[in-house]
């Protein structure tokens, strides 16, 4: 039997035509973008094609687009760019359940004297525009909303955080390293001023990332050296990455409103027959505002156990994560995410995260459904013998 991969809110197989698309620019066109000669012009070339590919994703322009190394790098480029630029002075606001990428970089800028705001979600585990209204100040320099969370699937509000942090005269950053290629983006009409990506949660290349920083706003640089990439991020450009990049942004542009469509019934299939088969399971997070492919889902009385079920759910030959990929590094802890929810530690300990991509089908959906009741029982009578009697 075939393994089935439900993880892809770690990572997305790298998709045949974006490997195709690569190809060229590893073995033919591996010339310095900076180079003058011909051999440099035609990767000058290509990367400037792939960056209006990418600004397409977002209906923004290519001199918007900053490639980075990662969706990390984004991040903290958009983050740590725009306090360093102020002199770390001012207040910034996010919320409790960003991914580790912009939590650790607000932390340290707080620690270098920036005041810092992190807004609860609700149970259900959405940001309350009331919340941000609140907390915004007339010294806020900075909003920073991830666009989906990579735990939950839960998509923020954020039109409506944009726009109260336009009208307070606060910038809006989004963590779309989730949401793009699955949810439509038009920064010509939305008030976001910087905006992170990642390549390889769309199906192309790991270590890739792009920032869209909105024209007029200023950032320091993380990296110094050669200029490159207009002064903001120095460093010969990765050419086939970047191609790859491209060619996966364009791809999930084209093939967005079909994938959805398809990957919402996957999700709901999968989420109805889950809850009538095993009552004790729940859906966390919001039922209707989540990733077309993500499913999270606790288990009443077994949440201790989510490690488990992951190794079980691995051996019958299925990939699922207990929670977000540096979860191996964190296994067994209490999720913040969760807890942010108002779990208690224990309920936060555990949450089966099922993540639906391009490559996966009914059938493994159905595969899975079958499976899955097994692994729980299996989990069951481990967690009832191990209890006192
Ligand atoms: N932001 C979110 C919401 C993510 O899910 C991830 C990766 O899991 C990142 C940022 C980091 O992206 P990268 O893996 O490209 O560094």
């Amino acid at each position: 039997m075939p393994r089935i991969y439900f993880d892809n809110a770690a990572t997305t197989p790298l998709d045949v035509r974006v490997a195709a698309a690569m190809r060229p620019a590893l073995e033919e066109n591996w010339g310095n973008p900076s180079s003058l000669h011909e051999e440099g012009r035609r990767a000058r070339q290509a990367v400037e094609h792939a960056r209006s590919q990418v600004a397409s994703l977002l209906a923004a322009d290519p001199t918007e687009i900053t490639f980075t190394a990662s969706g990390t790098e984004a991040d903290n480029l958009a983050l740590y760019g725009l306090l360093a630029a102020t002199g770390f002075a001012g207040h910034l606001i996010t919320s409790a359940i960003e991914h580790p990428a912009v939590l650790e970089c607000c932390r340290r800028l707080q620690r270098q004297g920036v005041e810092l705001t992190e807004l609860p979600v609700t149970p259900e585990g959405i940001v309350d525009p009331d919340d941000l209204r609140q907390a915004l100040r007339p010294e806020t320099r900075l909003v920073s909303i991830m666009a989906a969370n990579n735990v939950l699937g839960t998509l923020q509000p954020i039109d409506e955080l944009a726009a109260i942090s336009r009208r307070h005269g606060a910038l809006f950053h989004t963590d779309a390293v989730q949401a793009a290629g699955k949810v439509p983006f038009d920064l010509r009409r939305q008030p976001i001023d910087l905006v992170s990506l990642s390549a390889h949660k769309l199906h192309g290349p790991k270590g890739m990332g792009a920032l869209y920083v909105r024209r007029g706003v200023r950032l320091a640089p993380l990296v110094a050296g050669g200029g490159q990439e207009s002064g903001l991020r120095s460093g010969t450009e990765n050419v086939a990455g970047i191609v790859g990049f491209g060619a996966a942004a364009e791809i999930a542009r084209n093939e967005m409103a079909g994938e959805s469509a398809r990957l919402v019934q996957l999700r709901d299939h999968l989420i109805d027959s889950v809850a009538a088969t095993l009552p004790h399971a729940y859906l966390i997070g919001d039922r209707y505002r989540r990733l077309p492919g993500h499913v999270c889902l606790g288990f009443a009385g077994q949440e201790g156990e989510a490690i488990k079920l992951l190794l079980e759910l691995d051996q019958a030959g299925i990939a699922v994560s207990s929670g977000s990929a540096c979860s191996a590094q964190h296994s067994g802890q209490p999720s913040y995410v969760l807890e942010a929810l108002g779990f208690d530690p224990y309920r936060a300990r555990g949450s089966l995260r099922i993540t639906l991509g391009r490559f996966n089908t009914r059938e493994e959906v159905d595969r899975f459904l079958e499976i899955l009741p097994r692994a729980v029982a299996s989990m069951r009578s481990i967690h009832s013998l191990a209890q006192p009697v």
